[in-house]
């Protein structure tokens, strides 16, 4: 049904008009164009309430918990290693929401780059150190020895180290002046049990 004439013919004009509206077709250039690209919020600003650190940690633990079950070749976490946890965080990168620029990507470097680009997207080295530092405790409260947590092995400290300078050079964020906060809690829970009252 191409019947219905086009808005530039000269004789759309019906006869008898009462209602001449000035029907002025001309499609001047405003197209509904309001650029609303979904910026996502990279850290979504660490609140040092406990209760959240708290459940945030049993989910981490939970997901870790799962991540060792699906594991092929089968895992246990008394044998779980260092290695075993970079791929752990590595395995996490699918889920990441953090563009990282690669050195060939012209907004390299460019901390709120005008267009988009196919760089992968991966978890923030924020969000990694944050979740290692929850695991590592949950590890100790779960019956797991400090001196084999996986979680503080020495592999795991120089990985995330290597993540935070590849995506402060390619994000052109310095993560060094955003000094975060060390949850009081964290510091003062680190007691000794009490001895045992011989008395
Ligand atoms: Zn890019």
């Amino acid at each position: 049904m191409d019947l219905v004439p086009t808005p530039e013919s000269p004789h759309s004009d019906h006869s008898g008009g009462a209602n001449a509206s000035p029907h002025a077709s001309s499609s001047s250039g405003h197209t509904g164009a309001t650029s609303s690209s979904p910026s996502p919020s990279p850290s979504p600003s660490p609140s040092p309430s406990p209760s959240r650190y708290e459940s945030q940690k049993r989910r981490d633990w939970n997901t870790f918990g799962q991540y060792l079950k699906n594991h092929r070749p089968p895992l246990t976490l008394s044998r779980c290693s260092g290695a075993h946890v970079l791929e752990f965080l590595r395995y996490l990168d699918q889920f990441g929401k953090t563009k990282v620029h690669t050195q060939m990507c012209p907004f390299f470097g460019h901390p709120n780059p005008p267009a988009p680009c196919s760089c992968p997207l991966r978890q923030a080295w924020g969000s990694l150190d944050a979740l290692i530092g929850r695991l590592r405790a949950a590890y100790e409260e779960n019956g797991g020895r400090p001196e084999s947590n996986p979680f503080g092995a020495r592999a795991v400290r120089l990985y995330l180290r290597e993540v935070r300078e590849l995506q402060a050079k390619a994000r052109g964020i310095s993560y060094e002046k955003k000094k975060r906060k060390k949850p009081i809690q964290e510091q003062q829970q680190h007691q000794p049990p009490p001895p045992p009252s011989a008395s």
